[in-house]
């Protein structure tokens, strides 16, 4: 099976990927955490994609696909994946379905977690980071149990840069412009399926597992 979890900035996209490509069986690959893998190896591929991480931009399509076509390669016979922040534009989504079409397999399904503009911004002011894990907390929303630790691995919180809330307003408008065209690309081709992304983070993950057709218990 070959998902894509779609969704803007603060849709709650990152938190739910881990767990449903776990509880499905896929290999999760998101764009972004490679990225800042890259950063903190300070490979060159982390220098230039940090400069645009920083600004809330999106790191050059050419650039971006070749590093995601690579991780696919050398995924194998990976029985399925789920994409979490690719595509981001209608270049990006193009150049998946070559890369697929060229392994005879396609795009199954992509699932757009819905959450109102309004709550987006609300959501994406308060974000805090794991230095450690990667684990994503939220001020309001979600706090862990001791200010400034990490519930699971006990590593310090802090703000990524592009959570900062002038980067985050700037995300949210890159996102707007270049990727919500994405949804229409895979609405014309009959593979788009609408989840509501305000419930409970459990909530939703049970409408992202039935959305794959995966039962799971309340
Ligand atoms: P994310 O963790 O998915 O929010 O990604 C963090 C940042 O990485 C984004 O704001 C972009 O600068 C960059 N990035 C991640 N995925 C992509 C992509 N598919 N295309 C371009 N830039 C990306």
């Amino acid at each position: 099976m070959y998902v894509i979890l779609f969704g803007a900035p603060g849709s709650g996209k990152g938190t739910q990927a881990s767990r449903i490509a776990q509880k499905v069986g896929l290999a999760h690959i998101a764009t972004g955490d490679i990225f800042r893998q890259a950063v903190q190896r300070g490979t060159e591929l982390g220098k230039l994609a940090q400069s645009y991480m920083d600004k809330g931009q999106l790191v050059p399509d050419d650039v971006t696909i070749r590093m995601l076509i690579e991780r696919l390669d050398g995924l194998g016979g990976a029985s399925g994946y789920m994409l979490d922040g690719f595509p981001r534009t209608l270049a990006q989504a193009r150049a998946l379905d070559e890369a697929l079409a060229r392994r005879e397999v396609a795009v199954d399904k992509i699932l757009y977690i819905k959450v109102s503009n309004e709550e987006l911004l609300r959501r994406l002011s308060g974000r805090w980071t794991c230095r450690q894990c990667g684990a994503v907390y939220h001020q309001i929303y979600q706090p862990p149990q001791e200010p400034g630790r990490c519930d699971r691995c006990g590593g310090q919180l802090y703000q990524r840069d592009d959570d900062q809330p002038a980067t985050a307003h700037q995300r949210l408008g890159v996102y707007f412009q270049q990727t919500a065209p994405v949804l229409e690309y895979y609405r014309q081709q009959g593979k788009l399926v609408e989840v509501d992304g305000e419930p409970a983070i459990e909530d939703v993950g049970r409408s992202l597992l039935a959305a794959l057709g995966v039962p799971s218990p309340r």
